[in-house]
């Protein structure tokens, strides 16, 4: 159950439907444009109601083209300055630059693969994709650079997190303490279940996982993905109080958020969204 802030605030989401919602740790800081969407305030229909920002399933692609219209107008952000990541459940970050303006939305893109985009440049919008998985928000405030990714449970069994982190010190030298980190909607562990081979590969690989697995009494394993995250990002350095999260989770809000696990597999996606504004 979310605490009674998170509560309030799923009320008040519920009652004003917004396209896009903010995240923890990133709407502090007035140079960024951040955001989660919803599924609220876009034109696709049936199990993709309404803003579906996924052009590989079954759904109208002019319909997910107006949506991410409708999320542009919004957000005052031209759909030629977006870049669109390419997700396969990899640990692989692109280091975005000017030549991938427009990609994955309006041209095609250049890369292959990779489930993280990182950039230091100002006016280019990362978007990454989302139906349950972990999307995390990396900003650095002293180097000014930015880090989206996506770290699913096979995403998190590659430490997706950590290889952002890496990903930041080398290309902008940013420095561990100084980065900042938000956690976006995704499926908790009242709702994360796996069997045994899966929670076995968490426990091998990370020391820290079962401390906060619980079996349920159908034999299931309940993993908790967010403080696995948390965990690894300490042992690069990051700071606990430099780590926010959202603390929702998307199957048991899943009127509110696409979720895969909370539609039986048919469904569209929501988008993490993270831009540094270009000083005016
Ligand atoms: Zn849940």
């Amino acid at each position: 159950m979310p605490g009674g802030d998170t509560q309030t605030q799923l009320r008040r989401i519920r009652l004003e439907r917004p396209r896009i919602i903010d995240i923890p740790g990133m709407k502090e800081y007035p140079e960024l444009v951040q955001g989660f969407t919803t599924r609220f305030g876009g034109v696709s229909r049936g199990p993709y109601e309404s803003l579906n920002l996924n052009f590989y399933r079954e759904d109208d692609p002019s319909r997910v083209m107006e949506n991410f219209r409708l999320l542009s107008g919004e957000l005052g952000v031209p759909l030629e300055d977006m870049v669109l990541s390419k997700q396969v459940h990899g640990c692989r970050i692109l280091r975005v630059d000017d030549s991938h303006r427009g990609m994955g939305i309006v041209r095609e893109r250049s890369y292959g693969p990779v489930d993280g985009l990182t950039t230091d440049i100002p006016g280019i919008m990362l978007v990454t994709y989302y139906a349950d998985c972990v999307p995390l928000y990396f900003y650095d405030p002293v180097r000014k650079a930015i880090c989206l990714s996506h770290s699913g449970w096979k995403g998190t069994l590659l430490d997706m997190a950590g290889e952002s982190v890496k990903a930041m010190e080398t290309y902008y030298a940013s420095r561990p303490e100084d980065i900042r980190i938000g956690i976006g909607p995704h499926i908790r562990s009242c709702c994360f279940e796996v069997g045994d081979d899966v929670a076995g590969l968490f426990f091998d690989r990370y020391p820290w996982a079962e401390k906060t697995a619980r079996k349920s009494q159908r034999g299931k394993w309940h993993i908790d993905l967010e403080n696995i995250i948390r965990e690894s990002l300490l042992t690069y350095g990051i700071i606990a109080e430099h780590i926010c999260s959202c603390q929702i989770c998307t199957k048991c809000e899943h009127d509110v958020f696409f979720s895969h696990r909370g539609s039986g597999g048919r469904t569209g996606t929501g988008a993490a969204l993270l831009m540094m504004r270009s000083i005016v």
